[in-house]
């Protein structure tokens, strides 16, 4: 599950760290785990507002966009799937220069895609890469509809559902939502970010950025965020 620090200690680890006398200095580590904590919790607030109609729309007035003209630092990576009715902004209530979000049908993630995520960590400094699946993803369904070795008729789909095949496990044609294997999409992403990238990888291992995944549920609009 996730974990989170108190606000005392992300104030004392952020701020006063010298003042706090039973409070050691952080390390860069424990730094990363602060600011990542405090990113997975505004993502999560933010899908609270969202469920509960009252998103609050932030980040999106002029003047954030004027301040955004110097450069951006979005805490959070998010790698989704294309779909329509799954855009992070909505579903996590974010605004401008908060998601750095790469969309792709099923997330499959290609060189393009590892790249993006690589330049985001390097660059911009994000500290969590969130994966994000969903239930009645029409890539799963394409790809289960699919026969191996045989084409789709499009070259570049026949890539897509060959990316994502192999990650599917459950195969669960019974339940509609394809819930299980939506999740093992997810995790199969998730995998494919580290073996594809020695610098995503090494990123991870350094505890300069984690991964986390998640589930957006299409009927009720939750997400649910697991490590
Ligand atoms: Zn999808």
């Amino acid at each position: 599950m996730l974990r989170y620090l108190s606000p005392f200690a992300v104030l004392c680890s952020m701020i006063f760290a010298s003042a706090c006398a039973h409070t050691p200095a952080p390390t860069s580590s424990d730094r990363s785990t602060s600011q990542d904590g405090e990113v997975l919790q505004q993502l999560r607030e933010g899908n609270i507002r969202f469920t509960s109609h009252q998103r609050i729309h932030p980040n999106q007035q002029p003047l954030r966009r004027q301040e955004l003209t110097k450069g951006q630092a979005p805490g959070a990576i998010v790698v989704s799937c294309s779909d329509s009715r799954v855009p992070p902004e909505f579903v996590f209530d974010q605004g401008l220069g908060d998601i750095f979000s790469i969309r792709t049908a099923g997330h499959a993630v290609d060189a393009f895609a590892l790249a993006s995520v690589e330049y985001a960590i390097e660059h911009l400094d994000a500290k969590v890469i969130v994966v994000m699946g969903h239930t009645s993803c029409g890539a799963i369904k394409a790809t289960m509809a699919s026969v191996p070795g045989e084409s789709t008729g499009s070259r570049n789909i026949d890539l897509l559902v060959a990316s994502i095949r192999p990650g599917l496990k459950h195969l669960d044609r019974k339940d509609k939502t394809l819930r299980a294997d939506a999740i093992d999409n997810v995790e199969a992403t998730r995998v494919a970010l580290e073996r594809g990238s020695p610098f995503i990888h090494a990123a991870v291992e350094k505890g300069k950025v984690r991964i986390v995944a998640a589930l957006y549920d299409l009927d009720s609009g939750d997400v649910e965020l697991w490590e």
